[in-house]
């Protein structure tokens, strides 16, 4: 059973991931990977089908008031076609 976080279209080891917990972060950031509020729903490209990475991560009612109710914005990204894809967890 795989992590289900990609990095430039890799599957990201449970080992890798227990070295990037200490960079996580959970407000407004670009790139890295995506602070889940629910369950990992990582976007794949329409046009390659490789997994599409996180390009910018907003949280409600830091900075904007997205109306998710304290949720999370997530705007993916596939860099080969400049493809973009937004998901929301409230
Ligand atoms: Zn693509």
């Amino acid at each position: 059973m795989g992590s289900g976080l990609f990095r430039d279209g890799k599957e990201l080891t449970d080992d890798v991931l227990k070295n990037l917990e200490s960079l996580h972060i959970p407000d407004d950031k670009a790139f890295g990977w995506p602070a889940w509020i629910q369950d990992i729903e990582c976007p794949v490209c329409p046009c390659c089908k490789i997994p599409m990475e996180l390009l910018y991560q907003l949280q409600d009612g830091l900075h904007l008031n997205l109306g998710l109710k304290g949720g999370k914005a997530f705007l993916f990204w596939c860099r080969m076609e400049k493809t973009g894809t937004l998901l929301c967890q409230p």
